[in-house]
């Protein structure tokens, strides 16, 4: 075992694997009729704090059950540390999960709880009471080892099934919506301890989540999920700058996404294109033809900016604001183009002597044309 704490530590814990903890290479998993994961290629670093993100039955959970042995592939190959395990039972791989419904022993103590994996593999009781003692320590639960878990709060139950999955010095650790049943406070809190854990101790985290802020608080990367497939996978601010698909686009933060219809591809990789009547925007379009019928874009809200006048603004186009929602922080606007499209906007309420809009107010908006970003229609 390498790292002083005793725990694997992900970083120098390559073994001929190219820098990957784990690999999914083609691999289809089928129920019935229904196609779960669909022909997935993925590639989890070594160390790193990896997010699934996708709506309700989006195939995240297979996903985690085809990496931890629960379920076995139908296609393609699962991998750990460059070995093909596709057939390799769970208790065989060195691979821990962490499961929704915390799944603990109610008639165990905490300590019994944590325990119960290492006496499962015949680990000396000395050595265990030092295991189970760090790995409650680690999680904040010293002193409650004596415990029933059916005197623990929902918060502390998690901690348990944590300290249990992570006192078996797992490579690879995979949690499947830990969070969901803790209310947003305490969700909050264990969001950030979660990652502190996984920086210290340098193990591989795969976490499953539906809630894109979430996503966004805990990954080093996040792969958007999406009907099987991963769309995307980056780094969470590439994944909002740079959507690759509608679908990442509007499920990673918000998104206007309009038709443009492409009137000019420059020289210089610029495109030209008209989004409503009166509305021309230019945008970076690399990889566009020039007989390009027409593209999706996907403009942020905040990335709109909004002025009395067109002065001085290269491709402004005209608006009126039907409505205005006061969020606090910030307003969202809903503006209506000529010609019957509507684009969402929001504006930071940063200075008492900003103008403020008003439902009815003409408007100028402009887009830098880094900000329109050119999306696959998925
Ligand atoms: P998620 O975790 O993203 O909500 P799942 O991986 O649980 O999604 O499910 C993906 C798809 O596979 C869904 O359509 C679901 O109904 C189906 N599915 C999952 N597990 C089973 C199973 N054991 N038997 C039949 N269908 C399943
Ligand atoms: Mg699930």
């Amino acid at each position: 075992m390498s790292g002083s704490n005793g725990y694997s530590n992900g970083s120098n814990g390559s073994h001929g694997s190219n820098g990957f903890a784990m690999e999914l290479r083609s691999v289809t998993k089928r129920y019935g009729s229904v196609t779960a994961v669909n022909a997935v290629d993925l590639q989890i670093r070594d160390g790193e704090f990896l997010t699934l993100l996708g709506p309700s039955g989006c195939g995240k959970t297979t996903i985690l059950r085809l990496l931890s042995g629960f379920e076995v592939p139908d296609e393609g190959q699962v991998v750990l540390a460059g070995g093909d395990v596709s057939h390799v039972p769970p208790h065989k791989r060195d691979v821990n999960q962490v499961f929704q419904s915390y799944a603990l022993f109610p008639h165990l103590t905490v300590e019994g709880n944590v325990a119960f994996g290492l006496r499962m593999r015949g680990v000396d009781s000395s050595e265990i009471k030092t295991r189970v003692k760090d790995a409650l320590d680690l999680v904040a639960l010293d002193g409650l080892g004596s415990r029933r878990t059916s005197e623990l709060s929902g918060g502390q139950r998690q901690r348990v099934a944590l300290a249990r999955a992570l006192v078996c010095r797992p490579k690879v650790l995979l949690l499947d919506e830990p969070l969901s049943a803790l209310d947003a406070k305490l969700r909050e809190m264990m969001q950030i301890e979660l990652k502190r854990i996984q920086q210290r101790l340098g193990i591989t985290f795969v976490f499953v989540t539906h809630d894109q802020e979430e996503a966004l608080t805990m990954s080093d990367r996040i792969a958007v999920v999406n009907k099987g497939r991963i769309e995307q996978i980056d780094a969470a601010d590439e994944i909002y700058e740079h959507p690759a698909t509608a679908f990442a686009a509007d499920f990673v933060g918000a998104a206007n996404l309009v038709r443009g219809e492409v009137l000019a591809v420059r020289n210089n990789g610029q495109c030209e294109a008209r989004i409503g009547e009166g509305a021309v925007v230019l945008f970076r379009g690399e990889g566009i033809a020039a007989d390009c019928a027409d593209v999706l874009l996907s403009i942020r809200p905040e990335k709109i900016h909004l002025s009395d006048s067109s002065e001085g603004l290269m491709g402004a186009f005209p608006g009126a604001i039907e409505d205005v929602i006061f969020r606090g922080a910030f307003a969202e606007l809903r503006i209506l183009l000529e010609g019957g499209s509507a684009l969402r906007a929001s504006v930071a309420n940063a200075s008492a002597h900003k103008r403020s809009w008003r439902k009815g107010d003409r408007v100028w908006c402009s887009v830098h044309h880094d900000d329109i970003v050119v999306v696959d229609r998925h």
